[in-house]
């Protein structure tokens, strides 16, 4: 029995990516689209593709329902990403979620919520398969420096600000520092342009670069005396995303709870 998709933020640009790759896979089926933006759209042309005969729809509840959907995949924006993952949760039905700007409590809401009703949610800040090997190489390398500095890059029509990959990264180096952040602030120290330093996450800096021409980019650099290491992961073009998106489809139903992060999948701890 194939897996039965609903994508919303269909007409998106990551929605569309997803809705081309769950039509070509023999073992998903794309059985609904919800995108306020494109409203009757057929998703087939929306992929890029023939017609499908499946028009995008407004209410995701709905359409969740009546189509009797598996699993709900959500390329939105954090204003009403977890408006949708409530709604999926209630009708039972597993959200594997890339829309990165949520905050820590909604997060736990949905953790209540899948706890609940004992169902599956997978939230990825980054689906990229080598994004997700530069966080793991970040957390081994954390012990061993004591200072680091991240530098993320984005398309400049990216609405949140600092990426929830660079928070996700953050949260990896300071969970695996013994002491928790030693970083050394220096006390002299003087902002002649407001910002210049970056945005300061617990003790890690983490400035924002927004650009045309970028898709999504992180440079991690960690220092010590007389050395520095640089980790770096680009994603080209939003294909980077996909094989990542797709085992989440496939595997949301072995997750208990919530899963924050593609690793979960990946490496065993
Ligand atoms: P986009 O603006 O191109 O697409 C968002 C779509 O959501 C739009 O078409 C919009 O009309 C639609 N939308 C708005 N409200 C909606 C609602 N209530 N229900 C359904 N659809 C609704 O943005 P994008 O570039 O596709 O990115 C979407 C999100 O994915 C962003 O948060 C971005 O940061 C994130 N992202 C995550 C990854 C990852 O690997 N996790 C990768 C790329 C982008």
């Amino acid at each position: 029995m194939p897996i039965r998709v609903v994508v919303s933020g269909a007409g998106g640009r990551m929605g569309r990516h997803v809705l081309k790759e769950i039509i070509n896979a023999a073992d998903l089926e794309l059985v609904g689209g919800v995108d306020p933006a494109h409203l009757g759209e057929d998703l087939g042309i929306l992929a890029g593709m023939s017609p499908l005969g499946i028009s995008v729809q407004k209410d995701l509840g709905t359409t969740l329902r009546a189509n009797k959907a598996d699993v709900l995949v959500d390329f939105t924006t954090p204003m009403v990403a977890f408006d949708n993952i409530v709604t999926a949760i209630e009708c039972g039905v597993r959200p594997v979620v890339g829309t990165t700007g949520m905050g820590q409590a909604e997060l736990e809401r949905i953790r209540e919520l899948c706890k609940a009703r004992d169902l599956g949610c997978l939230i990825a800040p980054n689906f990229a398969l080598g994004a997700v090997l530069m966080m793991h190489l970040c957390k081994i390398a954390s012990p061993y420096f004591h200072q680091v500095e991240i530098i993320e890059l984005h398309h400049d029509r990216k609405v949140d600000a600092p990426s929830g990959t660079a928070i996700k990264t953050a949260e990896m180096i300071l969970s695996n520092r013994p002491g928790g952040d030693d970083s050394d602030e220096q006390q002299d120290f003087v902002e002649k342009v407001k910002g210049a330093r970056g945005g300061n996450f617990s003790g890690v800096q983490i400035h924002s670069v927004r650009l045309p021409g970028l898709v999504a980019h992180q440079e991690v650099i960690f220092g010590l005396e007389g050395q520095t290491v640089t980790i770096r992961h680009d994603s080209f073009s939003r294909d980077s995303f996909m094989p990542g998106v797709l085992l989440g489809i496939r595997r949301v139903g072995e997750i208990k709870g919530v899963m924050y992060g593609l690793e979960g999948l990946l490496f065993a701890d």
